[in-house]
């Protein structure tokens, strides 16, 4: 008996059944774009053959006005089609099915021939959209059909069409971006006639038999939003108009509340699923913060809905289905939702991939080949570049023996799970340790080690991370100055801080001297932090009180040198959600400064390059947070001896190091081992 019987049940959709329950739910990754179409098939065919139910691609575009940027994928030519059926032949050859996402991104799309419902620019676009005619409006309904129709061609076995995230569809569907008096405007009849006139031609145009999704905001949090009601009247009538399945759509992109980052509780926006069930008789998948099978069966045995979307956790492990079905969980790379390596690349335009796991869209330039000759290897060091480099070498067939001063795995992941909002990082640590476990990996852990440990090995890998900066300001070995892991190991720390360094560590350091109880392990805590209401009782889910945060545990101020915005090298897609939480409790944030000394009473600074204005910030425990250098201790020692190593992470290159790069380097290693 499987422990997710839920999970794992088929789904019949009439004309085709679904093996199990999961979606792999559409992703924009830039693979589409690099037109490489094996390593797209190589890509979706990993998932398919790690068992997932149905995956639904990166948004397609319908037409050059709906791309989300100039050169943004489509199904224009039959060469498209011919490229595309690649892809879907091999997810087929796998024993999976696909469907495309079709999406028009309307006045989000980052283009001069945008086009909306009303001329109005997004406060996330620097384009003013076009408002489109009667014409206008028809041509993209047809172009919209015309996507589904090539898409058939192509192989798919469905289209998911984006109603949702504040796109095209969804601009039309509320007053916030309609300002139209026609029939596509007005009354929420008017609203809804596009979405419906959408599903329907697109219904004509594939027959019965093909699925169609429709992705349906469910809460737009945005100030007019759509009321409940609406949501309720829009589901049934896209149901009339032919869709096969609804999923859920959380939030516009430019709303100001977190949706999918690490630090939004798991699973924590079923519940608006489940107000729909009942209310319509075709499957509905919820979605978001969905990374583990435990969640995803729970959701399910709990009734908020038919189904579960999981889109970056099979970026983390394309066999999450497979091992979750083998009673291998503990195996399943966790999705950490740190967006690092995927949305943030896909908003530098580079191509997206998985922190946890790079080989995610490289599926066919880092191939762990099995090695023809097994080597015995010692790695210093166990966290992430270490790790990383264990279990890729282990897995290609080496005898590994991993060594760490720590009583524990994992390195500064053991700081980072501390904050609250990255409780993630202890599934990640978690993971490790079951790999390495998994792979026999010998672990030595509890004692430093020094070059006699390492003689006899065929090579020996340095990843020794980091260690803070030695900033050096008068006073700061006075009692009360602090490292950052000092504070996460539990120090005792005052009412008044002051933080020195404004990277991700002291941003980090801030969030957990202010917050008592993690949010992000209390939905309702959570929901009220950053105002977000039943959609039943506010149009689009945005509470009328706002944003209500628990008082902050202490008075911190952060602080940096530099006289740019704190904060400014943080996430590109996370970055405004740190800034905003600690503005929320009332931190206290410093540019400019030049620390002059520290005192028993405090920090003393001054401003800009004059010095000017010097003061004192009282506070009980200064905190430093200045940077990291490489620990190269024990590799200049075996460079003494001889010895030659490979040196890795923190050890390697300190600067602007983080678990993505470390866990890269690692993995690259391990392929040339
Ligand atoms: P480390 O993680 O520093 O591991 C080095 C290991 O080597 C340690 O376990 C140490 O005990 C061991 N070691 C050293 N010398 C010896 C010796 N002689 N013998 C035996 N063992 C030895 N990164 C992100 O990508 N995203 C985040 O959100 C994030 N948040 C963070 C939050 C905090 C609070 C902190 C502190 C860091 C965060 N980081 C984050 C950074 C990330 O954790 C580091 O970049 C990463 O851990 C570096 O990996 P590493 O393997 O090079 O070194
Ligand atoms: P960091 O991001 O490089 O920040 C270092 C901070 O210290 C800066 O604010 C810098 O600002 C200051 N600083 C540098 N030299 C100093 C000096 N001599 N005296 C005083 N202040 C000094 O490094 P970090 O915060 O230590 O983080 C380490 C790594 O972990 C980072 O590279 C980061 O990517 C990673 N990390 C990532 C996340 C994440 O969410 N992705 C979270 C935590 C950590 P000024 O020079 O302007 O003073
Ligand atoms: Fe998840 Fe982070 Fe990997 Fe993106 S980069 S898939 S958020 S673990």
């Amino acid at each position: 008996m499987t422990s997710y019987p839920k999970l794992l049940a088929p789904l019949d959709l009439g004309f085709t059944t679904l093996k199990n329950r999961v979606l792999m739910g559409s992703m924009h990754t830039g693979l589409e774009e690099a037109g490489d179409w094996n390593r797209v098939a190589a890509f979706y065919g990993a998932r398919a053959k790690g068992g997932v139910g149905l995956i639904v691609t990166g948004g397609m575009a319908p037409n050059k006005e709906g791309g989300v940027m100039p050169g943004a994928a489509g199904l224009f030519s039959d060469e498209d089609i011919a490229n595309h059926a690649i892809a879907t032949k091999r997810v087929h050859d796998e024993g999976g099915k696909i469907a495309m996402q079709i999406l028009h991104a309307g006045r989000y799309a980052f283009s001069p021939d945008c086009v909306a419902p009303s001329a109005i620019k997004s406060p996330i676009s620097m384009f003013k959209p076009k408002a489109l005619d009667e014409a206008g409006i028809q041509k993209q309904i047809a172009d919209i059909a015309m996507a589904a129709t090539r898409a058939q061609a192509a192989g798919y076995d469905g289209v998911e069409i984006m109603g949702s995230e504040g796109y095209f569809l969804n601009q039309f569907l509320v007053t916030h971006t309609n300002k139209r008096e026609d029939r596509w405007g007005g009354s929420y009849e008017n609203r809804m006639r596009l979405p419906l006139e959408v599903v329907r031609r697109v219904r004509q145009s594939v027959g019965r038999k093909f699925i169609i999704i429709y992705r349906l905001s469910m809460i737009d949090l945005i100030p007019n939003g759509s009321t409940w009601r609406e949501v309720v009247q829009l589901a049934r009538a896209i149901e009339m108009a032919g869709a096969t399945i609804i999923n859920t759509g959380i939030g516009w992109h430019e709303a100001r509340i977190p949706t999918i980052a690490t630090s939004v509780p798991r699973a924590a926006f079923t519940w608006v699923t489940q107000k729909l069930m009942g209310e319509v008789n075709i499957p509905i998948i919820t979605s978001n913060r969905i990374n583990i099978p435990e969640v995803a069966e729970e959701v399910l045995q709990n009734g908020a809905a038919d189904m579960v979307s999981m889109a970056r956790p099979f970026l983390a492990d394309p066999n999450f289905v497979a091992k979750a079905a083998a009673g291998q969980a503990a195996l399943i790379a966790p999705c950490i939702a740190c967006n690092q390596a995927c949305l943030d690349h896909t908003f530098s335009l580079k191509m997206s991939t998985c922190l946890v796991n790079p080989r995610a869209c490289y599926e066919t330039e880092l191939v762990l080949e099995p090695t023809g000759t097994p080597k015995n290897i010692a790695i210093v060091g166990a966290g992430p570049a270490g790790l990383a480099t264990a279990i890729a070498a282990a897995e290609r067939g080496h005898h590994v023996s991993l060594f760490d001063a720590a009583e524990e795995i994992g390195g500064q992941l053991n700081l980072a799970k501390q904050v609250p909002g990255k409780e993630e990082f202890k599934g990640l640590v978690a993971w490790y340790r079951a790999m390495l476990e998994t792979l026999d990996i010998k672990q030595h852990l509890g004692r430093r080690v020094g070059v006699d440990d390492l003689t006899g090995f065929d090579e020996v890998v340095i990843a020794t991370g980091a260690l803070p900066r030695d900033p050096e300001i008068k006073g700061q070995d006075l009692p009360h100055v602090l490292s950052y892991a000092d504070v996460l190991r539990g120090a005792d720390v005052g009412k008044r801080v002051a933080v020195i360094g404004a990277g991700g560590i002291g941003f980090d350091i801030a969030e957990y001297l202010v917050t008592g109880k993690s949010p992000t392990l209390d939905l309702a805590a959570w929901k009220a932090e950053w105002g977000v209401a039943d959609p039943e009782d506010a149009p689009g889910g945005l509470a009328d009180s706002g944003p209500q945060p628990e008082p902050p545990l202490r008075q911190v101020t952060l602080l940096q040198r530099k006289a740019s915005k704190l904060g400014k090298g943080l996430g590109k897609t996370t970055g405004w959600i740190h800034r905003a939480a600690l503005h929320m409790k009332d931190v206290a944030m410093i540019g400019g400064v030049n620390y002059e000394e520290i005192t028993a009473d405090g920090l003393m600074i001054s401003e800009g390059e004059a010095r000017e204005t010097p003061r004192l910030i009282k506070a009980d425990n200064i905190v430093l947070c200045a940077g990291q250098v490489p620990e190269r201790s024990l590799a200049d020692a075996l460079a003494a001896k001889g010895m030659g190593c490979h040196i890795i992470g923190g050890a390697d290159v300190a600067a602007e190091l983080d678990a993505k790069r470390a866990i890269l380097q690692g993995t690259k290693l391990a392929m040339e081992l």
